[in-house]
């Protein structure tokens, strides 16, 4: 079974409202940009010569970007809100 088949068993119950991580997506720094665009394991960040951006629907809560970008790419990560966020499920 693929990676993607195996994130794709996972359920997410989306807060629509607010992403509860916040980028900065002009960073300058492109070393850094790829860093968090490598390191995350559902791929949900991608970078082009129009900046960064996010796809925070799939995200796992692993905290790796958070960590690894020491505030740089990624400004603001929090927990999502309540009930809503990633419930993980075996295949
Ligand atoms: Fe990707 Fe983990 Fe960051 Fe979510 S917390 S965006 S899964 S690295």
């Amino acid at each position: 079974i693929s990676v993607a088949d195996k994130l794709g068993v996972n359920k997410f119950n989306v807060y629509e409202e607010k992403s509860h991580i916040v980028i900065d997506k002009q960073y300058p720094d492109a070393a850094e940009v790829d860093r968090v665009v490598r390191i995350c394991p559902a791929a949900l960040y991608t970078a082009d010569a129009n900046g960064v951006r996010f796809d925070y629907l799939g995200c796992l809560e692993c905290g790796t970007c958070r960590v690894l970008s020491g505030g740089k790419v990624v400004t603001d990560w929090q927990y999502p809100v309540g009930s809503f966020g990633v419930s993980f499920r075996k295949s």
